[in-house]
This record gives C-alpha cells, sequence and structure tokens, in this order.
C-alpha cells in the first residue's frame, strides 16, 4: 500500500483506507514528502485531483507530533468560496478522525454567534473564507494566529478574483503580530500554495507569501 510508503503517521493511513483511498493520487504523490519536510509549495492542481487531502495529510502529520498552546490555531486554510470551505473542513474531519486534531469552519452564512461558539472550541485547524476570517480578526478576541505553522492558500486564481489581493494584506498584519519586519512568512511558517492557473497575479502572490517554494504539477 503505497500510502504507507509516504511515512505518514499510522492514523492518517487508518482514515485513508476507511475513505477507501487505495493509493495516493499523482499529485499527494509528489506534494505529502516534500510537505512533510516542511518546505513550502507553489503547486499547480485542480479540484478532482486530489488536492485536498495533498496539504491536508501533510499538514495533520505536522500538528500531530508539535506541542500545542492550547488557545491558539495552528493552521488556517483560506479557500475563496463557503462551498469549497465546507468541502474541506468536511474532508480534513475525515482525515483526523483517528487522531485529537479539531478542525473548524468559518465561512459567511453562520451567525457571527454560531462561529464565535466555534472558534472558543479552539481549533487546531481553521478552514476560512478570506472576508469572514477579517471580520473575525478584527472583531473578536476569539482568534488568535501568534502561533500559526501552516497556512493554505486553496485555489489562489480564484482568491485573488474574489478581492483576497486587498483582504491579504489586512490578514498579514494579523498574521504578524503587526511588529514583524517580514512578510507573509515568517521563518518557521510553512506555506503552501494551490492554484489551477498559475497567472501572473498567482505568481505575485508566490512571491509574497511563499518561502523557496518547490513548485510542483499533476
Ligand atoms: P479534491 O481534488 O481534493 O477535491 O478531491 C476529489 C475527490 O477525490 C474527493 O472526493 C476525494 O475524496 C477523492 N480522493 C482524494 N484522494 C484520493 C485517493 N488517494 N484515492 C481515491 N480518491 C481520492
Amino acid at each position: 500500500d503505497s500510502f504507507i510508503k509516504l511515512n505518514l503517521p499510522r492514523p492518517l493511513i487508518q482514515a485513508c483506507k476507511t475513505l477507501g483511498y487505495e493509493k495516493p493520487t499523482p499529485i499527494q504523490a509528489a506534494c505529502i514528502p516534500l510537505a512533510m519536510l516542511g518546505r513550502d509549495l507553489c503547486a499547480s492542481a485542480i479540484t478532482g485531483s486530489g488536492k485536498t487531502a495533498a496539504f491536508a495529510l501533510p499538514t495533520l502529520e505536522r500538528l500531530m507530533y508539535r506541542p500545542k498552546r492550547v488557545s491558539a490555531t495552528r493552521a488556517l486554510i483560506l479557500t475563496p468560496t463557503r462551498e469549497l470551505a465546507v468541502q474541506i473542513h468536511s474532508m480534513i474531519q475525515k482525515l483526523a478522525q483517528y487522531t485529537d486534531i479539531k478542525c473548524g469552519l468559518i465561512v459567511g452564512g453562520l451567525s457571527v454567534r454560531e462561529q464565535e461558539v466555534v472558534l472558543r472550541s479552539m481549533p487546531d485547524i481553521v478552514v476560512a473564507t478570506p472576508g469572514r476570517m477579517i471580520d473575525h480578526l478584527r472583531n473578536s478576541m476569539s482568534v488568535d494566529l501568534d502561533d500559526l505553522s501552516v497556512l493554505i492558500l486553496d485555489e489562489a486564481d480564484r482568491l485573488l478574483q474574489t478581492g483576497f489581493a486587498t483582504e491579504i494584506q489586512e490578514l498579514e498584519k494579523f498574521m504578524l503580530g503587526f511588529s514583524l519586519q517580514v512578510r507573509l512568512c515568517p521563518k518557521r511558517r510553512q506555506t503552501m500554495l494551490f492554484s489551477a492557473t498559475m497567472t501572473e497575479e498567482v505568481k505575485e502572490l508566490a512571491k509574497l507569501s511563499l518561502n523557496k517554494p518547490l513548485r510542483l504539477s499533476a
């Protein structure tokens, strides 16, 4: 079984088995080993390629074996639409079912109060649309990104179409605690960017957010 060859922890291999995944898709086979080395990635991949598990499995692996500060969000996944966020959240819950990693969903359409409850349950991973994430960062004390160790920019080309270019500058301030000189990627953070197309705008975002990224396509 080639998920075993990827050196993933047993609870994650077990989850893949439960989901009926027999072997990694090409993007998973390409991304997972590099992501597990802690490298930043810039991947061309479309929906249907298995990209969600390609970023979720190494993210879970990283969080499973690191000490946690209870109140902090340790991984943030930004995706352009509510529908995508719901799908990613559901997939991560399935992949994390044999671990103690918790995943929360922050999207429009749920009341702010409901989402405060989600955030107060202190999920390790937050899946969010950028606008809603910013609302929470601006207006509540229940999100803390100071300890973020993994950032995923999913469907980066579409993220940019939603007006994310200005939102990202705002998010950057929160992610850096306002004071650091470095930009989106302080040295301890791993960032992975996925995009169906590599437009000039996506390349700009990659330059801003990634640190010596490896480029992949599948
Ligand atoms: P995604 O591209 O992440 O939206 O995934 C597309 C579909 O492929 C989802 O329904 C996944 O559950 C499924 N999938 C992901 N990885 C695998 C795999 N290794 N084997 C079989 N199906 C998979």
